[in-house]
């Protein structure tokens, strides 16, 4: 294949008889598929762990010998044919639920805006939640056979490596990403030019390059402004993730939403429903009004299609969390932009306007809520938030009624599966589980799973655990000249026969890390119980400005370089997904404890539920829907929301009560076998209960059922 072979330099040398090699490696498509990640580890384990699970690094940095040696190597070149054969039989979209569901809509194409995509670690275009729930939806478009496109950021610097200082400090180093090792290529318009687009920035233009990422059937498309054209402070407008200043943040959301539309115009794809997944892309409905109007439909006509074809997802649950632009800066970057959408300054600055917004700024999830017919929340409890919070921009209607439903979130089961535990799905749920992932019958069958070998498993889970830390910690030592409690803190210390605890998430102060050490004495105490000791491990970033989240990480890492605490609470650096992988493979509790109703959803306790680790959570966000009395742990909301401090009191001694009298007095009951009955119980009652219900394949079907389909089909006849 001549195109991926262009892009790649040195990997030319791979042998003829292997060559798709490269094609394989430029589709994600083999990150969910465990005979492909096989195939890649056979090639040579020791650099697939190295490059962290990258073929397209492994790929470059391979000896030709080796490649040379495999090609003539008949048991690789089966394994090599039959990842072929399943790639080529996946490609095409023939027999899959979006087919046989929607015949009538097949050719529809549905434009998916984020301004962050987790898809995995070798494209670091992500922060988090919003980001991997973004990936998740497109890898499970890919499967149900849902004509998606998505629509990003090329963002260069990534966001950044987390470095933690000697002193606990959080360090926040961006470094550029090299895209040669990265499954990332130029995207062609369709007379097979490198796709580049303009966009107008106040008196100025600035151009982007696009950019493709395959991900199984579905293309992601990445803006990137670093091309020559463009101004050097232009170059760095999409360097990074949430850099920056107001205005810069404009800018980006700018090339994102006016930028995005134009880019899939050039590449020749007309999209006919158009989703954002969080406000920062709503101008994207903008550029499409713009378009409509300059075809010569009227504003109202205009607005009116682009409504009907427009889907929003909120993701905030609390006012400061929207993006809003004070007037000043739109009127810079908008004036002479709204004419062309048949308005006027007053006119278009009411798109925006929100009377909670402090001061008269432009709200972005106001404009998009405008915008759109088709609106939800990211879980039950979230969209009944949004339909309070909102209730102002539907005068005289009650809060029951506000049109803004909730499409819970949800998880790609085979992105996140340990591949020991995959092995016991496919042998007692079936080899087909992960295609009926939302089907609850599947799941009744875990019931079937021996509590032995389920138990096996969840032990070797965590030993791959242990390592991947002592590996990080030993790398670090070498690496970085370590002090040798830094290296301690790092979680060398851990036992794989002690309850775990995982929690791990970014440090946002309403995350509520600190929460466990409001008792410094009490939690000594649990943890280092001679028959019964518990370990707690913790990973995440804050963001580079928050200082109390800084904060947080620091006096977290303190505790983690007590002696006093023996080595039972660790802090494992630069939590990303593939760190996430194996925590929530690993431990044997996921633990959240954010202030309510802040959570707008989480989807790390799903992951964890899906690999045998219940979860252990305030109720909030999914938890709320999820938790059904025996299937994890619950911390019930005390009320006081205006009193956090008492909110925080009241929450811990629940957290302490419920760790000392339920979940480390059931690890710890065995049998004679060594086998805890009762922890096995909760393990499959999670499993059966959560997985079926919050993973991604419930949740895409929802949004083609409520928004997609109809938002296709309703598409007025001026169109
Ligand atoms: C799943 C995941 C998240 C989201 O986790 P929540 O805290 O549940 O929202 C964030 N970061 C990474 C790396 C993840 O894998």
């Amino acid at each position: 294949m001549n195109d991926y072979q262009s892009d790649s330099g040195s990997q030319g040398a791979i042998p003829g008889g292997l060559s798709r090699l490269l094609e394989l490696a430029y589709n994600l498509w083999w990150s969910w598929q465990p005979e492909a990640r096989r195939l890649f580890e056979a090639i040579d384990p020791t650099l697939w762990r190295i490059t962290h699970h990258n073929p397209v690094k492994l790929l470059h940095d391979v000896k030709p010998e080796r490649l040379i040696a495999l090609s003539r190597d008949p048991g690789f070149v089966r394994q090599y044919s039959a990842v072929l054969k399943a790639y080529d039989h996946y490609i095409v979209p023939k027999e899959t639920w979006f087919a046989n569901q929607y015949p009538t809509i097949s050719t529809t194409r549905i434009a998916y805006f984020s301004a962050e995509f987790g898809l995995h670690i070798s494209i670091p275009i992500y922060s988090g939640g919003l980001g991997i729930l973004a990936g998740d939806h497109c890898k499970e478009a890919s499967d149900l056979g849902i004509p998606l496109v998505g629509v990003g950021f090329m963002y260069p610097q990534g966001y950044f490596s987390q470095r933690i200082t000697a002193e606990g400090w959080q360090d926040a180093i961006y470094q550029p990403f090299s895209r040669l090792d990265s499954p990332i290529q130029q995207a062609l318009t369709p007379s097979g030019t490198p796709c580049q687009i303009r966009v107008e920035m106040g008196n100025r233009t600035v151009s982007a390059l696009i950019w493709q990422v395959r991900v199984g059937r579905v293309s992601l498309y990445l803006l990137d402004t670093d091309v020559p054209d463009n101004a050097p402070g232009d170059r760095a407008l999409s360097a990074r993730l949430y850099g920056g200043d107001q205005e810069l943040r404009l800018c980006q959301e700018i090339l994102l939403g006016i930028g995005g539309v134009r880019a899939l115009r050039a590449l020749g794809l007309a999209p006919v429903v158009w989703h954002a997944n969080e406000g920062h892309s709503a101008f994207l409905t903008l550029e499409r009004l713009r378009e409509l109007v300059q075809s010569g439909l009227s504003h109202a006509e205009a607005a009116e299609i682009v409504r009907h074809s427009s889907v929003f997802t909120t993701h905030t649950p609390v006012p400061a969390g929207h993006d809003v632009f004070p007037n000043h800066l739109m009127e810079q970057y908008f004036s002479g932009y709204w004419e062309q959408l048949g308005l006027t300054r007053d006119t278009f600055l009411r798109l925006g306007e929100h009377h909670d917004s402090h001061g008269n700024g432009f709200n972005m999830t106001a404009l998009a809520i405008r915008m759109s017919a088709h609106l939800n929340g990211v879980s039950r409890e979230h969209g009944r938030i949004s339909r309070k919070m909102w209730q102002v921009l539907w005068p005289g209607v009650s809060e029951d009624l506000v049109p803004i439903r909730s499409v819970t979130n949800g998880i790609h089961p085979p992105t996140w599966i340990a591949p020991e535990m995959n092995q016991l799905y496919n042998k007692y749920l079936g080899p087909d589980w992960a295609n009926r992932s939302d089907d609850t019958a599947v799941w009744q069958r875990v019931i079937d799973i021996p509590d032995h070998e389920l138990w096996k498993v969840r032990q070797a889970q965590k030993r791959k655990l242990m390592s991947f830390i002592r590996e990080r910690a030993r790398a670090g030592w070498v690496q970085r000249d370590l002090e040798a409690s830094q290296v301690l803190a790092r979680g060398t210390l851990l036992d794989p026969e002690a309850l775990t605890i995982g929690f791990a998430r970014r440090f946002a102060t309403y995350k509520r890390a600190t929460l466990l050490f409001s008792d410094l004495e009490r939690l000594r105490h649990l943890l280092q119980d001679r028959w019964r000791p518990v370990q707690i491990i913790f990973a995440g970033k804050a963001h580079p400005a928050d200082e109390p989240g800084r904060h947080f990480i620091h006096q977290v890492y303190s505790l983690c370089k007590d002696p006093g605490l023996g080595g039972h609470i660790a802090f494992l650096e630069d939590y990303d997904m593939h760190a996430a992988k194996f925590l929530v493979q690993g431990v044997d509790v996921w633990l959240n404890t954010p202030r309510p109703p802040m959570e707008a959803s989480g989807t790390s306790g799903q992951k964890a539920a899906l690999n045998g680790a219940p979860h252990l959570s305030v109720l909030d966000g999914w938890w709320h829907e999820g938790f059904d009395g025996a299937n994890g742990w619950a911390i019930q909301p005390s009320a006081g929301a205006n009193d956090p401090r008492g909110q925080d009191a009241r929450d811990a001694e629940e957290l302490y009560r419920i760790l000392e009298q339920e979940v480390i007095p059931l690890y710890y009951q065995r049998d004679m076998d060594g086998i805890p009955r009762g922890w096995i119980q909760i393990v499959k009652d999670s499993i059966r209960t959560v997985v079926p219900r919050f993973c991604a394949r419930r949740m895409l079907k929802e949004y083609m059922d409520l928004f997609y389909a109809p938002a296709a089909s309703k598409v007025p006849s001026v169109w």
